[in-house]
């Protein structure tokens, strides 16, 4: 039993089957009048915004219609997950409204983080990633960090318009979005969700104060991260929710790190060096020797190394290996997209190797810290 018809707030088709995803309306509620998805009523209610998702395809098309509007683009992305939840090809799709980029979860850095040096970082691989930003705010959604500065450049650059807020899954768009309704949203006044005349944005547009519009778009999902392809038992484990406790490994050449039995790293060739790893407290890291690796994950995943639980284990695609060649005189990370990185301190090179589920997405960048 389906229900027919769309949404009367974000103009999405209303289905049953996928509480995350796009246009869902429980079953009890479809005799709701006027019907609309429980995206939009939460918001109307609960005055809470919550997350969904939508694939590729489906984000490429709401992204084209932003660039027909005059309004001030957010885009959040995750620190923890920077180039996995940086939305390549955004500046096609927003034409000539400005990009304000948020980096969320700051809070996940160690204090000592030098922040200005951080801003910069981000500035930069922004730019690689051919994205104009008009400004970057750094800041913790959920601990209140920074959001001031938030307001403020959302504020400023503004002048008087709509907002949109883009980003991909789980970078915290909706507890932002739900401090900017708190501080902002006029809902006391009826929730007016009127749509673009013959347009479906899919979008829940929440009234501010001055008549304009915070519009909320579905987030991304991109099956390059980790946190996309592992099972919902296992992503709590992944998202980090306390500030990162780097481990540090001393590694001899022919060493393997087991993280759960998610991911596997062997320092294959080089000199005896430390590796700093940045990743989830949820997850346990196992040291072992290369020779031991393949027998060690074969007795032992599901049970010494998890998560994921045994069975959870036939959910993840199958490892592919990744040879990488860290090279010397600089700090570099190997980043893995929503699992975190490992930070080669020794500055004099190494041989390594990833194991990796089928489509992950893995990189080598300038060291992060
Ligand atoms: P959305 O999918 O982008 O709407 O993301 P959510 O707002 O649902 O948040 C996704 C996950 O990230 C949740 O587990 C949040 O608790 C967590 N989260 C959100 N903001 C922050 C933050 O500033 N710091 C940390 N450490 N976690 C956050």
């Amino acid at each position: 039993l389906d229900p027919t018809g769309s949404c009367a707030g974000c103009g999405v088709q209303l289905q049953s089957q996928d509480k995350e995803k796009l246009g869902y309306i429980p079953g009890s509620a479809k005799e709701r009048e006027p019907a609309i998805c429980q995206r939009c009523f939460r918001i109307k209610n609960y005055n809470e915004a919550a997350s969904v998702a939508v694939d590729n395809d489906e984000f490429l098309r709401l992204l084209g219609s932003i660039a027909a509007t005059d309004s001030l683009v957010i885009h959040i992305v995750d620190l923890f997950d920077f180039e996995g939840s940086l939305i390549s090809g955004l500046q096609r799709f927003v034409g000539a409204n400005p990009v304000l980029l948020v980096v969320n979860k700051v809070d996940l850095l160690p204090k000592a983080v030098n922040l200005n040096r951080l801003r910069n970082w981000v500035q930069q691989q922004a730019k690689a990633q051919g994205l104009k930003t008009v400004d970057v705010v750094l800041c913790s959604a959920k601990r209140n960090l920074g959001f001031e500065r938030v307001v403020e450049a959302l504020e400023y650059y503004r002048e008087g318009r709509d907002v949109y807020v883009v980003g991909a899954t789980n970078v915290g768009k909706s507890t932002l979005i739900n401090r900017l309704i708190r501080d902002y949203s006029d809902l006391d006044n009826e929730l007016t969700t009127s749509r673009y005349p013959g347009t479906t944005l899919d979008a829940v547009r929440i009234p501010i104060d001055d008549g304009k519009f915070i519009i909320d778009t579905p987030g991304i999902v991109y099956p390059s991260r980790f946190t996309e392809i592992v099972p919902k038992t296992v992503l709590k484990a992944l998202l980090p929710e306390q500030t990162l406790k780097p481990l540090v490994f001393q590694l001899n050449p022919r060493q393997t790190l087991f993280f759960g039995a998610l991911a596997r790293f062997d320092f294959v060739e080089g000199e005896r060096q430390s590796f700093t790893i940045y990743l989830s407290e949820g997850l346990k890291v196992h040291r072992t020797k290369l020779e031991r690796a393949d027998e060690l994950y074969v007795e032992h995943r599901g049970g010494l190394l998890v998560p994921p639980d045994e069975s959870e284990l036939h959910e993840l695609p199958a490892w592919t290996r990744h040879s990488v060649r860290i090279p010397r005189g600089k700090n570099y990370d190997l980043f893995i997209s929503g699992l975190g990185w490992i930070k080669a301190n020794s500055m004099t090179g190494a041989q390594v190797e990833l194991h990796l589920p089928k489509g992950v997405k893995v990189l080598l960048r300038e060291s992060l810290i």
